[in-house]
């Protein structure tokens, strides 16, 4: 069988995106489909790499191999596409109590955590008005990906270069031919779906997230902030505040409930006027163990899925530890594999 490309690409959200990226770096033939719709969950990321779990003070999953990585791809990815994608930051937790300060302190003395954590003053917070009377730590190795500025400028080569359909590609239009499957006149022995919350896939729990832009004039902020809520500077007094969390009618937008939520929790933060510029809604692809679902579900049919609230820096580990085990017959990771894997 003579094939048009090497793997066919089903969603371009960031795991798409960065999939397709990746893919294409090793010299694969690549096309990808995708029509973005209401709910993409890259469309509302606010796009934190943070290697800590603020509410327990420990690491991510496998934080000290992923952030370095992801590190490595996005700087690559944004000399590739020339423009300025991937910015390190320092994130600040401030401490709602002080209880949670006492329990940084003893965190810090953990092996595992200290590698991201420290206690150094930041000058220009204290002198910001915000809330801060238990005291803050500083979090190592956060970093801030423009999410919306990779995929836009991502298109725009993709579709220069011709290897992206935009596109709602229907079940019935995934054909299977000798050796592969076929969409239109593409062809290619894998089809990877990168469809995030949109795909019926065991496993997946779809979460809704709403995020808002907001103007504080006067607040002049350089880190991202925690507490309860995010606070990113986005520059000229702009921030970014996110994320809520919510199980239950998933698919319906932004919401007056969302946003009140969202402004509530930025009041414990800062008593500063605040204006809301835009609001926006995703649907993250989560699953119950935090881990992403990656393999074969069909003959010739793969998923990247289950990247949850933390897509950002789990996307580049997923891409290339999908491609070793599609291409190169590696093993799949036995926590990440599916369970209906057919290998
Ligand atoms: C409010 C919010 C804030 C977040 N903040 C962060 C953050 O700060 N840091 C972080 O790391 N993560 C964050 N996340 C999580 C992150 O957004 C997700 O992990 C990630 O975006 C998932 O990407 P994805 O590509 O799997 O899915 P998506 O972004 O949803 O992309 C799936 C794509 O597939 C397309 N598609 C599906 N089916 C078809 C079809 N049949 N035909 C054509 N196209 C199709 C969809 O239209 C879409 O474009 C946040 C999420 C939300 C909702």
């Amino acid at each position: 069988m003579v094939f048009t490309h090497d793997v066919l690409v089903l969603g371009r959200g960031i795991a798409g995106a960065v999939f397709a990226e990746e893919a294409l770096r090793r010299g694969l033939r690549v096309h990808v489909f995708d029509r973005p719709r209401p709910g993409q969950a890259s469309a509302a990321a606010a796009g934190v790499v943070n290697p800590l779990v603020l509410r327990r003070d420990v690491p991510t999953w496998r934080a000290a191999e992923l952030v370095p990585l992801a590190a490595a791809f996005y700087t690559r990815m944004q000399e590739h596409l020339g423009v300025p994608l991937w910015h390190p930051l320092d994130l600040v937790k401030v401490f709602p109590t002080s209880r949670e300060a006492e329990h940084w302190a003893r965190a810090m003395q953990d092996p595992a955590s200290a590698p991201f954590m420290a206690s150094t003053p930041c000058p220009g917070l204290d002198a910001a008005p915000l809330k801060i009377p238990h005291g803050y730590g500083t979090v190592r190795g956060a970093a801030w990906l423009d999410v919306g500025r990779l995929l836009d400028t991502q298109r725009a080569k993709a579709l220069a270069d011709g290897w992206l359909t935009e596109t709602v590609v229907d079940p019935a239009s995934v054909l299977p031919i000798a050796g592969g499957l076929r969409i239109g006149d593409r062809c290619a022995p894998w089809l990877v779906r990168c469809e995030g919350a949109f795909a019926a896939l065991p496993g997946l729990v779809p979460v809704k997230g709403e995020t808002l832009l907001v103007r504080i004039p006067g607040l002049h902020l350089e880190q991202l902030v925690h507490r309860g809520v995010f606070l990113l500077p986005l520059g000229e007094d702009r921030y970014r505040v996110g994320a809520t969390f919510a199980w239950n009618d998933v698919w319906s937008g932004p919401t007056a409930q969302g946003r009140d939520e969202l402004l509530r929790r930025l009041r414990l933060l800062t008593g500063s006027d605040v204006e809301v510029l835009d609001h926006a809604a995703g649907v993250r692809p989560t699953t119950r163990d935090r881990r992403p679902l990656l393999g074969a579900v069909a003959p010739h049919e793969a998923v990247l899925n289950g990247l949850g609230a933390r897509g950002v820096s789990l996307a580049p580990w997923c891409a290339g530890h999908l491609l070793d085990h599609l291409f190169g017959g590696r093993a799949l990771d036995p926590e990440v594999a599916l369970r209906n894997n057919l290998d």
